[in-house]
């Protein structure tokens, strides 16, 4: 059987501490499933520079001289998930793309079960992390929350699986033709088809350096998954305005009734209260269809979803 090429997709952001510690990690993946003539002898780690301030673009330079090693540099930070989809669109022509991140987080030797995997037939295989003991409590209680909420708004995703997978040369070029800008690629994934697997494995600690999601990232990722996928929100701010409008409509026929019975209401505080409680929920209804109109505003204007100044891999700009 003919091996396939395998590239192996690292988003950088800022990892100047953490690139010397694992590049060599992945590069001895690849020479050791090359060894093992499981992929071809063209197969690459790429690292996708998302526009650091730091030494990182260097580094990939350097390393880039070497062999299976090569990068792109976007031309700004267009974040973690438009970094994966341009180095996953620039190595289209591979026949497996590993995507990964740099921290050595994910363990790298399960890219080798991954690529036993597609060889059995799977298209997808998705990396799942059997523990969560290494993140903070917050995050593996709002992990847990975020998972529960989508499973509810009808969201197809899988649980406890991040931006750790393998996908066939077919399933890429499927991923890449989805039009959307907005990109949440734990939700777009499942929804391409294709028989896929799973591997298991345990999450660790970063090697060095600090998270790069800190919490105002985590909430634009997850509003961004949550409105890209679903319009369950909208039909909620639906039933709840019949539900007010039911609830007025006793109460009128209630006040009628005391009326006929010669009981003037008083209720000044009652009517004050329903003011400011209505008032409310008219503007949380209000801002949750402007997220929805604020989507549409972006994915009408069709901006790039991101922009590569030098590509290493085709050698495009690549001084
Ligand atoms: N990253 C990126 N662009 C960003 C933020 C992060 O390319 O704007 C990269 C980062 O360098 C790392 C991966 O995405 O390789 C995951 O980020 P991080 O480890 O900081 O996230 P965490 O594991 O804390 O969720
Ligand atoms: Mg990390």
């Amino acid at each position: 059987m003919k091996k396939g090429k395998l590239c192996i997709v690292v988003p950088c952001y800022n990892e100047q501490q953490v690139l010397p510690k694992s590049e060599p990690i992945f590069k001895k993946v690849i020479e050791r499933l090359i060894g093992d003539h499981q992929v071809a002898e063209t197969s690459q780690v790429v690292f996708v520079d998302d526009g650091s301030t730091d030494k990182t673009w260097l580094l990939i330079k350097q390393y880039s001289n070497e062999e299976h090693v090569s990068g792109l540099k976007l031309s700004r930070n267009f974040g973690h998930q438009a970094a994966i989809f341009a180095g996953m669109s620039a190595v289209s022509d591979a026949d497996m793309v590993v995507t990964i991140d740099s921290d050595l987080q994910d363990d790298p030797n399960v890219i080798i079960k991954m690529v036993a995997k597609y060889y059995e037939g799977a298209q997808v295989v998705y990396g799942v992390r059997n523990n969560r003991q290494t993140d903070s409590r917050f995050k593996r209680i709002s992990a847990k929350i975020f998972y529960k909420l989508m499973n509810c708004l009808g969201v197809k995703m899988i649980p406890d699986a991040a931006d750790f997978r393998l996908l066939s040369h077919q399933a890429v070029v499927t991923l890449i033709n989805y039009p959307e800008r907005n990109l949440f690629l734990r939700g777009l994934v499942p929804l391409i088809g294709f028989p896929s697997a799973k591997v298991y494995y345990k999450r660790t600690e970063r090697v060095a350096g600090k998270s790069k999601y800190p919490l105002r990232k985590m909430i634009n990722l997850a509003l961004d998954g949550i409105t890209s996928f679903s319009i369950v929100p909208i039909r909620l701010i639906m039933n709840l305005g019949l539900l007010i409008v039911l609830i007025a409509l006793i109460l009128l026929i209630y006040t009628f009734i005391q009326n006929a019975k010669g009981n003037t209401v008083s209720g000044w505080s009652s009517l004050m209260i329903s003011i400011w409680a209505l008032g409310g929920v008219q503007l949380i209804c209000i801002s949750i269809i402007g997220e929805y109109v604020g989507k549409i505003f972006k994915e009408v204007k069709k901006r790039p979803r991101y922009t590569i100044e030098k590509d290493l891999y085709h050698k495009n700009n690549a001084d």
